[in-house]
């Protein structure tokens, strides 16, 4: 496929000139005040695409000091939530006309296939951004009528300027998880996206200018965690921080956002998601179901069932299938039609990958498939189950983020849930079953933010979602996820007759 022109596209209406990908990052450069620069390296070649402005204090200090004039005096959270949320709708339509270019910024930068992601991701990410849109004019206070003849009401307002620190699975797609509802609770906001795949936020960023969001509503500061991200933890004028990354990075920002103003926090963190398959599941669409969970986005996904629960009446012929249609998962350059998966984001990445599987081979597991890099260039790693787990080998404790999953064999639902239940995390679990007693009681049972019933990955803007346990707290998506960005003001006064008065 011939690689997209990456010119973004005008609206219709009259609007600010728009400039290419090099001279938006020649902008972000000057931008920086250190004048320091970072490579972001392509997965598939391991060559680099580009330099980017690294960040820093001094850079995040001054991206606070535009988001906190706009807060305290520009007209984002003064205008009303209908006009906000006609601006998001402008927002929605450039990023439609440009979701080509996105998901290939994407697809460059992350490794992300090409068509799933224009397919899938990218939509929704859209479509995440329209909820929102669709949301800003219906937040609402509530009226208390009190004892003494007093009147309480309730006022929701922005919680005021939100640090967005996102990680490099879902780079363009996290931008709207995070940005659009701040953008119609009437925040403003810092949002440093991984330094693995800066790309497409800045491009995000020049399609909210192009929409009309107005200047120093969204800031975006590239850099690295230890330096820019940190400074947006323990920053002094930040209200709130929304954190998604690892269980060990949220500990820290945590720390920082508690030490310095004690700002509020939002984590979504690490996962190691169960689906458990019980004997009456139709073997063939769950083998498929597993594939989904197990592998989507080359198993970079929060959410992936990394750990397979089989019932014994159907496992043999549950990893035999299994097995077949892993080998029919297609590896390569997610410019090409027919790959079903990418390479692993970078080199790091790709060598923690591979090092638990050689931990799980080492610790007595059986290779069922897969095990091995791909090809000599660029991070890509085969599709790989591992049999005869236990439930303490490093491979079923610990969050791989990587293209690996493993079978276990059970015997009874109780045998299950504990075992299911066995871990740090409680992101999300699936169930495949058609017995309706078992899938209430297991899906009541499980410590988990979300439960598919005979499906997986199944998102919606209107459906909450995040963590239990290690897996964070607060949510994302749904109502839920624009409340953390408001305050409630109670206001109380006496009416006719009060004593009061
Ligand atoms: P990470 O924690 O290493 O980094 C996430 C972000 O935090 C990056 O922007 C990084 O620069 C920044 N960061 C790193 N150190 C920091 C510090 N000391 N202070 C402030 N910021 C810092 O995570 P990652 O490797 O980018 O992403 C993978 C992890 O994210 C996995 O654990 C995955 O499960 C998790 N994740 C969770 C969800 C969810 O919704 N629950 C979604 C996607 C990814």
């Amino acid at each position: 496929m011939e690689a997209p022109n990456l010119l973004p596209k005008s609206p219709k209406s009259s609007s600010p000139s728009c400039s290419s990908m090099e001279n938006l990052s020649i902008q972000f450069q000057e931008n920086d005040e250190t004048g320091r620069t970072f490579e972001t390296i392509d997965p598939r070649t391991e060559e680099v695409i580009a330099n980017i402005a690294e960040g820093d204090k001094e850079d995040v200090d001054l991206a606070v000091k535009a988001a906190r004039f706009a807060f305290d005096h520009g007209p984002w959270p003064r205008m009303s939530g209908s006009e906000r949320g006609r601006i998001m709708m402008k927002f929605v339509d450039l990023v439609q006309e440009n979701l080509e270019e996105l998901v290939a910024l994407d697809a460059i930068d992350a490794g992300k296939v090409f068509e799933q992601a224009k397919a899938g991701e990218m939509p929704f990410a859209a479509s995440i951004l329209r909820y929102y849109a669709g949301a800003a004019d219906k937040i609402h206070g509530k009226t208390m009528k009190m004892a003494n003849q007093l009147q309480g009401y309730t006022l929701h307002e922005p919680i005021g300027v939100v640090g967005h620190i996102i990680p490099w699975n879902f780079p363009a797609g996290m931008f709207f998880f995070k940005t659009s509802p701040a953008m119609a609770a009437g925040c403003t906001m810092v949002v440093k996206p991984a330094e693995q795949t800066p790309l497409s936020a800045l491009y995000c960023a020049h399609l909210a200018k192009l929409a009309g969001i107005p200047d120093g509503v969204i800031n975006v500061i590239t850099g690295f965690g230890t330096t820019a991200g940190a400074a947006i933890s323990s920053h002094m004028d930040i209200d709130c921080l929304s954190f998604t990354g690892s269980t060990e990075v949220g500990r820290v920002v945590m720390q920082a956002a508690a030490t310095s103003n004690l700002k509020a926090v939002s984590l979504e963190l690490g996962g190691k998601s169960p689906l458990i398959i019980f004997n009456d599941a139709d073997v063939d669409s769950t083998v498929n179901l597993t594939l989904l969970g197990g592998f989507a986005n080359k198993g970079e996904f929060c959410v992936c069932s990394s750990r397979i629960f089989v019932q014994e009446g159907i496992y043999e012929e549950f990893i035999t299938k299994l097995a077949r249609n892993a080998k029919g998962i297609n590896v390569g350059d997610p410019f090409d039609p027919s790959t079903h998966q990418g390479p692993q984001v970078d080199k790091q990445q790709y060598e923690k990958v591979l090092s638990y599987i050689e931990h799980g081979k080492r610790q007595g597991a059986t290779l069922l498939t897969g095990g091995k890099p791909w090809e000599k260039k660029g991070y890509y790693i085969e599709p790989t189950i591992f049999t005869n787990v236990t439930d303490d080998m490093l491979i079923a404790t610990d969050e791989i983020f990587g293209p690996v999953i493993c079978v276990f064999k059970f015997k009874t639902v109780e045998e299950a849930i504990t075992r299911a239940n066995s871990t740090r995390y409680g992101l999300a679990a699936g169930i495949a079953t058609k017995d309706l007693n078992i899938a209430n009681t297991v899906s009541r049972s499980l410590h988990a933010g979300t439960v598919w019933i005979n499906c997986y990955l199944a998102f919606d803007a209107d459906v909450p979602y995040g963590g239990y346990k290690g897996s964070g707290f607060g949510r994302e998506f749904g109502m839920e996820g624009l409340y953390k960005y408001l305050q409630v003001k109670s206001v109380v006064t006496p009416v006719h007759n009060s004593p009061w008065l």
